[in-house]
């Protein structure tokens, strides 16, 4: 599959880049750092962003430092986790602190291959944390970044959090690099535009091309 079979996915990153929509407010993008990140990263795994954004601040000022985090008592951070319903990572998140202090002298690394080695981080944590934390060229894949290149290019989803091979060799269209488009766009346009359920393709400056919009909603509203 190549990039001439979808151009209005390489036009579609065009046309975000003038519809920037990325939520600056969000506390771990107002001050970035290797740590902060991973920590945001580490608690999104499971949970929405409003809800890590709410409990953010606390969380880091009582383990600001991937030290604290490492010595972290288990039963206090359960407490802390509490209200994001996160208290299953515990574990991963102090083995992981601990991995980096003893690894890597608590420096979070900037390697993919590096960071896949730390306790709880997967392909998707690992490629956020390049690309938020370091500033590379990645395209952080969530399920709703999958699920917009679905509806937008009409291929199937396949695997429903993971999405199809097909899907995953397009996701390079969508990168800074050619399209203008920087991830952390994409990921909001994902999770407020594009959404799950009830996407606002009405105010959505993608629906022309959009496969979806198409042959899906139109349908709906023509029967
Ligand atoms: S038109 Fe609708 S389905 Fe298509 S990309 Fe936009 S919001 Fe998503």
């Amino acid at each position: 599959m190549s990039a001439e079979n979808f151009p209005y996915l390489l036009k579609a990153g065009t046309e975000l880049s003038r519809y920037r929509i990325a939520e600056t407010g969000l506390p771990w993008r107002k001050y970035r750092t290797p740590y902060r990140i991973f920590l945001a990263e580490m608690l999104l795994v499971r949970t929405r962003t409003d809800v890590v954004a709410g409990h953010f601040e606390r969380i880091i000022s009582k383990y600001p430092t991937i030290e604290a985090l490492a010595l972290a008592n288990e039963n206090e951070l359960r407490e802390v986790l509490r209200p994001l319903g996160l208290s299953k990572r515990v574990p991963y998140l102090i083995k992981a602190a601990h991995y980096i202090c003893d690894n890597h002298n608590g420096e979070v690394p900037a390697d993919f291959e590096r960071l896949l080695k730390v306790p709880g981080i997967g392909k998707y944590t690992a490629t956020a944390i390049l690309t938020f934390a370091y500033n590379q060229d990645l395209v952080p894949a969530d399920v709703n970044v999958l699920r917009f290149v679905s509806r937008f290019t009409g291929l199937e989803m396949g695997h429903v959090t993971k999405g199809s091979q097909e899907l995953r060799v397009l996701l390079p269209l969508l990168s800074e690099a050619n399209v203008g488009l920087s991830a952390e766009n994409l990921l909001d346009f994902t999770r407020l535009i594009c959404k799950a359920r009830k996407p606002k393709c009405k105010v959505c400056p993608l629906s022309d091309h959009c496969s979806y919009f198409k042959n899906v909603l139109l349908d709906q509203e023509t029967k």
